[in-house]
């Protein structure tokens, strides 16, 4: 297949590209690099089924040629970046979208949305269920994220209904792995970053709130599946293994051999306190798809690579 992949210069784009290569299909990554950057696929420079293409997805996208899919992975994906651009964020949810679902129908192509667990917001549902409809606050600092993507589920959703697109939706819940960016403000980067350099990790609150961590390369097959299946609604893919914020400083402070402990710092507004997937419907319809990277050996592997680009080996 020839594929594009929108925010293909980014953590999760950039992986994307690496499998689909690895897979044998030609590979179109497009990215303005606001939050992407070449490094992540300097790699693949000289790959002659690789192509990268510098632009806002926002403007009219014009590829020339076959194109059998449409990936849409641009897009800001951490708070602190939703707060540096919020009407690029919104954008690209909305107007990005929007032209790649373009793109795909002119091209008869099949379009993957890269959604989110954002879609519910602080979720009054535990774990959260893909018919849970969500409890977002559209005006709060992360509405421009949640709202953008919540507005491309909707798009999504039309362009199949009414044009008889081909399309799938995930809902990625949190992802980690190497060629995060260092200073991207998640938790991830931000504890790795302070506990090579021996500082404490900053827990925002009483770090009693939760997340499930998923490592690229699970979250990386369940796309692929999910490319592949035909299951037109939104599907969860994410890791189920709930923990603390708390509980996560202290293994990446054991794993790390971090003596410096924590600091408390004040909790952003509207952060959500609880959020696993139930993965029950990927493992249904993805055949049997399931994360295998424990958090431990996933850890050790993105500590690795923040060592190298730290300059600390
Ligand atoms: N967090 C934290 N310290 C940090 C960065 C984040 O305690 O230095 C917390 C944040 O308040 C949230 C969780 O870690 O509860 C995950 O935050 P992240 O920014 O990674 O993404 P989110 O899951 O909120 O979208």
């Amino acid at each position: 297949m020839r594929i594009l992949i929108t925010g293909g210069a980014g953590f999760i784009g950039s992986h994307l590209c690496d499998r689909l290569l690895a897979d044998g299909h030609t590979v179109i990554a497009m990215d303005n690099l606001i939050t992407g950057n070449t490094d992540n696929i300097a790699h693949l420079a000289g790959n002659r089924n690789f192509t990268f293409i510098y632009q806002d997805v926002t403007d009219y996208i014009y590829v020339e040629g076959a194109v059998d899919a449409v990936l849409h992975f641009a897009s800001p994906a951490s708070p602190v970046d939703y707060l540096n651009y919020p009407i690029q964020t919104l954008k690209v949810g909305a107007l990005g979208t929007h032209k790649a679902l373009g793109l795909a129908k002119a091209k008869n192509a099949r379009l993957l949305l890269a959604s989110t667990s954002e879609v519910y917001g602080d979720p009054l549902v535990h774990p959260q269920t893909e018919d849970y409809w969500g409890n977002v606050n559209p005006i709060g600092p992360r509405g421009v994220y949640d709202e953008a993507k919540r507005f491309a589920e909707a798009m999504t959703m039309a362009y199949q209904r009414y044009h008889g697109l081909e399309t799938r939706i995930v809902r990625i819940f949190n992802t980690y792995g190497p060629r995060m960016r260092i200073n991207d403000g998640r938790v991830v980067p931000n504890f790795i970053f302070q506990a090579l350099h021996g500082q404490p990790l900053t827990v925002y609150g009483e770090g009693s709130q939760t997340r499930s961590f998923c490592y690229v390369s699970d979250l990386v097959e369940g796309l692929v599946r999910l490319l592949y299946s035909d299951e037109p609604e939104p599907v969860n893919i994410g890791n189920p293994v709930e923990m603390t914020i708390l509980q996560f400083a202290e293994t990446i402070n054991q794993l790390t051999g971090n003596a410096a402990g924590i600091v408390r710092q004040s909790l952003p507004v509207d952060d959500p306190k609880q959020r696993r997937p139930d993965i029950s419907k990927a493992q249904r319809v993805l055949h049997g798809w399931a994360p295998v990277v424990p958090l431990e050996q996933g850890l050790a592997a993105t500590v690795s690579d923040f060592r190298k680009r730290l300059g600390l080996i």
